[in-house]
């Protein structure tokens, strides 16, 4: 078989050089047949008629054969059958020729056809020696011959003949056959990566074709990582197994066999053939090459990798010729990966746009933050060769710079790192420079002092997260390689930056609307719009959990007299002040409501009545005890509040009636003289107290109330009384 595993079968000839075989042997016949005009004594009779029309019909054969090469498209069986006609018209001949060893030269010159065919130049040379040997023999030992001079001659002429056309053929079969398969791999590799131009299936073909045609048992490639300064073997490769393949990773710049094949663009062989000390390259735990041929991948103009074929000790070495070959085919490996990286850069730029476009359509259909910071990090795991990435958001209010989404970095890390203080927020370089950080080597830049000290990281990307003129925070990104960030990658990720910021910005606009919503203007408490929302998920946690909720409600005491006497503004200005003397005295997990105009509540979780009484009672004592501006106008000299407190389950079992009852308690404790917190007890209801809707009853007072000022008697205010 021939080395390439094409065999005979399906052999077809360009139809020059065939057609210049078979006219060559068609003469040669002729040739023969002239022979006897010459004197030369062939051994026998030969038959003239026969030979003739033999060397014409063959030669028609040749023309026709020639002319419809085309047509006839010579291949898989019709190329045997022209074969036959090859072998068949030879054997003829030889017969034709005449002489008593006929059959023994029919058989002596097939051999050296079939072993051409069959073993390449070396068979057909073998076979040609044995061919030698055979003749000689014949010659020596076959005494019977009238002349032993020419008969020899004849056998030398007839050898020769048959050996010469023999090599002529197989070399014409080799030189087409190897062209053929050079030519039919190569038509495969690009079929199939025109297909498929994938760098994986390009890959694959290629280490599997070449390990075809060199026969050998490990192909593969390397590319040049540029930024990392390596050669990486790539997958797939052919004889390595998974994990075998991706360790393979050589310094590019550093002395070795083949790092210096690639620095200098020389193909190298090494050999056990050709050397006997040959450098056993280890490429893998348990793989120890001992034949190698390395030939660079130059693409446009640049060194872009090197594919190498390896065998192993037990296996055939290789020779120059596979050098040769591997340096022929070199050129269409290299444009064939060209273009594998080329698409799949272009496909990377698909896939980028692709990601940038989801993280805009994100902020429009991504309902909350933590989902946008979620996809924003998916989208850079995506697009960038990081292993670490980081959304750091500057919260203005409490001057820290948060961590609010990473992968890569320990948790631990960042809790420990990357909640920054004001201070050195300041002194993070995207922010005072508003520009773009990049980092080639971390390890001597002094440009940010904020710099991460983390002994994996080489190269830092950092952008801003900006919207407009204003920063929300950073966008951080990090690699473990030297040189791991270009221009393009700062500008996509500037762009993933913006938009970032873009939906901070209305996420942070959102819930600023939603805060306000909720919000008192004036106090900065929360409006009763928000106390209906928490008092009913209190209320039916206290139920779920058999739980005690208590609920106070409070009015200021005269404060109409106060408006009246001293002006709104300054009623206001008490407003405030209550406000947040309610806040400091309440627990963390109660909630201040301002009810509406100067009325008050708290919503106490987990408190039964006594002690909502207590804490209501040191509430009443606070206030007393409070200068406020003005207050000595007020009745009896101070600023007071009235409390009315009442609970669940113990008054009421739903929450607008617990607000209904504390109101009820708020009215007696007015009825009784002000300054006093009064608890909701059922048997002291008020006769011609109409609670009505409880969030109205603040509104209405009516003038005759039991509790006008004891001694003030002023004339002001419109009573305690709370009519319907
Ligand atoms: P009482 O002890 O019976 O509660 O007497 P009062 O004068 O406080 O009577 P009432 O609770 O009916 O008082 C309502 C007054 O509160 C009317 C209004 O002057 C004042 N007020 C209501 N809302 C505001 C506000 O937003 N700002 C100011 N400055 N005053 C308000
Ligand atoms: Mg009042
Ligand atoms: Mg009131």
């Amino acid at each position: 078989m021939y080395e390439n595993g094409y065999g005979a079968a399906g052999m077809y000839y360009p139809r020059r050089r065939e057609f210049l075989f078979r006219v060559v042997f068609a003469l040669t016949l002729l040739a023969i047949v002239q022979l006897d005009h010459f004197n030369v004594n062939l051994g026998g009779e030969i038959a003239f008629t026969s030979l003739y029309i033999l060397a014409g019909a063959y030669l028609a054969f040749s023309v026709l054969t020639y002319f419809f090469y085309e047509t006839l498209s010579l291949k898989g069986s019709l190329a045997w059958a022209v074969a036959m006609v090859d072998v068949f018209s030879l054997c003829a001949a030889v017969y034709l020729c005449g002489g008593i060893e006929s059959y023994l030269f029919l058989f002596f010159g097939i051999l050296p056809l079939i072993g051409g065919i069959y073993g390449g130049y070396k068979g057909a040379i073998y076979a040609c020696v044995l061919c030698l040997i055979g003749f000689t023999a014949i010659v020596i030992f076959d005494t019977q011959q009238p002349s032993a001079y020419n008969y020899s001659q004849a056998i030398a002429v007839r050898y020769a003949y048959i050996a010469g056309s023999t090599l002529l053929n197989i070399f014409i079969v080799d030189l087409v056959l190897k062209d053929r398969n050079r030519l039919k791999i190569f038509y495969e590799i690009s079929q199939s990566s025109s297909k498929s131009p994938a760098l994986y299936n390009v890959l694959k073909e290629i280490t599997q074709r070449m390990a075809e045609i060199l026969k050998a048992e490990v192909a593969l490639v390397f590319l040049h990582n540029e930024e990392a300064g390596t050669l990486e073997a790539q997958q797939p490769s052919l004889g390595l197994d998974f994990m075998s393949t991706a360790r393979l990773r050589l310094d590019a710049v550093a002395p070795g066999v083949l790092s210096n094949s690639f620095r200098n663009a020389k193909p190298v062989l090494v050999s056990r053939r050709l050397s006997k000390e040959v450098e056993i390259l280890p490429f893998a735990p348990d793989y120890n090459v001992f034949d190698m041929v390395a030939c660079p991948l130059v693409a446009r103009g640049k060194s872009i990798g090197l594919i190498v074929l390896a065998n192993k000790l037990n296996r055939r070495g290789f020779r120059r010729h596979n050098l040769t070959l591997t340096r022929l085919l070199a050129p269409h490996i290299s444009v064939f990966l060209d273009n594998a990286l080329l698409y799949r850069g272009s496909e990377e730029k698909v896939a980028q746009l692709t990601s940038l476009i989801r993280v805009v359509d994100a902020i429009n259909t991504v309902s909350n933050l933590d989902q946008l910071y979620n996809l924003a990090l998916d989208v850079i795991r995506g697009l960038f060769a990081v292993e670490k990435a980081l959304i750091n958001i500057i919260n203005y209010q409490n001057g820290l710079m948060e961590t609010v989404r990473s992968f890569g970095y320990s948790e631990e890390y960042v809790s420990r790192h990357l909640t920054q203080p004001f201070e050195s927020v300041n002194e993070c370089y995207v922010l005072r420079h508003d520009d773009t950080f990049v980092s080639m080597d971390v390890a001597t830049d002094v440009r940010c002092p904020n710099m991460l000290v983390d002994p994996e990281t080489r190269s830092v990307l950092c952008v801003p997260i900006r919207s407009g003129k204003k920063i929300y925070g950073i966008l951080h990104m990090a690699s473990r390689y030297q040189n791991a960030f270009d221009e393009e990658d700062a500008t996509l990720a500037n762009a993933i930056g913006e938009q970032i910021g873009m939906a901070v910005e209305s996420a942070q606009l959102f819930e600023e609307i939603s805060r306000l919503a909720i919000t008192d203007e004036l106090t900065g408490l929360y409006n009763i719009r928000h106390l209906k929302r928490v008092l009913g998920e209190e209320v039916k946690r206290s139920i779920r959990y058999s739980r005690p909720l208590s609920f106070i409600m409070l009015d200021i005491d005269w404060f109409k007299i106060y408006n009246d006497q001293h002006g709104h503004p300054r009623g206001d200005e008490v407003l405030r002040i209550l406000s947040g003397l309610l806040q400091q005295n309440t627990r963390d997990v109660d909630t201040v409501f301002r009810y509406g105009g100067e009325e008050f509540s708290v919503i106490i979780p987990e408190v039964g009545k006594q002690e909502a009484h207590a804490m209501a009672e040191r509430i009443r004592r606070v206030i007393q005890e409070h200068v406020f501006p003005y207050e000595d106008d007020q009745p009896g000299g101070n600023l007071t509040v009235s409390m009315g407190v009442a609970n669940l389950p113990d008054d009421a079992e739903e929450g607008d009636d617990l607000v209904e009852k504390a109101d009820e308690a708020l009215y007696r404790a007015k009825q009784t003289g002000r300054n006093r917190v009064c608890t909701y007890s059922p048997g002291e209801d008020t006769p011609g107290l109409h609670p009505g809707h409880p969030s109205l009853l603040w509104e209405e007072r009516d003038a005759d109330s039991p509790g006008y000022p004891p001694e003030s008697g002023n004339g002001l205010g419109d009573g305690g009384r709370r009519t319907g």
